[in-house]
């Protein structure tokens, strides 16, 4: 099974639109020592000719278009894409599903809260649903596995939050459970697995034994200190209150998942502002040295 990283940027990606923070400067003016990234999507193709995606970014369509796998082929509309998967309700989540409403017929799986927001309180969702069979959406189940083509597929309930735009009352109806998840993901024929957990704001004992069983981490690099976010205008939390690991300082993500051994460690999500984007900063050494590899849009993982 072919994993393809499309994108490995946070939300707004690097460089970030309205940011002059010194690293999109640095990259907007050609002086940066690292590379340009798109905001967090995933995609594998679990059986020929069918691709599974894992969320839907903001800049999927740019995404599909860098990836010849996700090309239609023969004369007429077709897409290799069969499957959504959504790990929460972020814009940065499920904005790209938007950008899939050319009459494509696909399944969309998320979580019963996250599919209900969805599609019960925002319209804007109507557009996957302007003939019968144009989008299906499954459940994910917390408990036990589920499947899209060729992949077998766990939930893990993260101790994440529901996006700000979501209503009181919806609030009070969702399952707190269901707001994050990670996933990890192995080929329903063969061995090999993954671990995607791109916004995780702790990581628990019984967490950690899920990621030592796995061959490939995909880990929050969000941000790379606990203060870093208070640094960028308007913003009040810090990474841990916004649902992020820091990479570094005491109990962040280098210290706290030393231990693991048997997984492939690569840092995924990454904030802007996050110095390990710099190849010659300091940051991207320490990582480096401690075994971690930080992703980039185009990279490859076989399991
Ligand atoms: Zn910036």
């Amino acid at each position: 099974m072919r994993v393809k990283v499309l994108g490995s940027a946070a939300g707004g990606g690097f460089p970030q639109w309205n940011c002059a923070c010194s690293q999109c400067r640095r990259l907007r003016e050609g002086s940066f020592s690292g590379l340009p990234r798109t905001q967090t999507q995933l995609a594998w193709n679990g059986a020929p000719g069918k691709w599974t995606l894992l969320n839907a970014s903001p800049d999927l369509r740019a995404q599909i278009e860098a990836t010849p796998e996700l090309w239609p082929r023969g004369g007429e509309r077709h897409s290799p894409i069969r499957d959504v998967i959504l790990t929460g309700a972020e814009v940065d989540q499920t904005l790209g599903l938007l950008l899939l409403r050319e009459f494509h017929a696909f399944c969309v799986h998320a979580t019963a809260s996250v599919r209900r927001l969805l599609t019960e309180d925002n319209s804007l969702f109507g557009v996957l649903a302007r003939f019968a069979g144009q989008v299906c959406w499954n459940d994910i189940p917390l408990e036990g596995s589920f499947s899209t083509a060729g992949a077998r597929l766990e939930a893990l309930s993260l101790a994440g939050s529901f996006p700000g735009f979501v209503r009181s009352e919806r609030l009070a109806e969702s399952n707190p459970a269901e707001a994050v998840i990670g996933l990890v993901v192995s080929p329903e024929t063969g061995s090999g697995s993954l671990a995607f957990l791109p916004g995780t704001a702790y990581a628990s004992d019984f967490l950690l034994e899920r990621l030592e069983a796995s061959d490939t981490v995909l880990f929050d690099g969000t941000f790379w200190s606990d203060d870093e976010p208070l640094h960028i205008p308007g913003v009040t939390r810090t990474a841990r209150q916004m649902g992020h690991l820091p990479v570094s300082g005491p109990g962040g993500t280098l210290e706290r998942l030393a231990a693991l051994r048997r997984p492939r460690k690569i840092f995924i999500h990454i904030n802007n502002t996050n110095p390990m984007l710099d190849q010659e900063s300091a940051a991207h050494r320490m990582v480096r040295e401690s075994g971690w590899e930080v992703a980039w849009d185009g990279m490859e993982i076989t399991l």
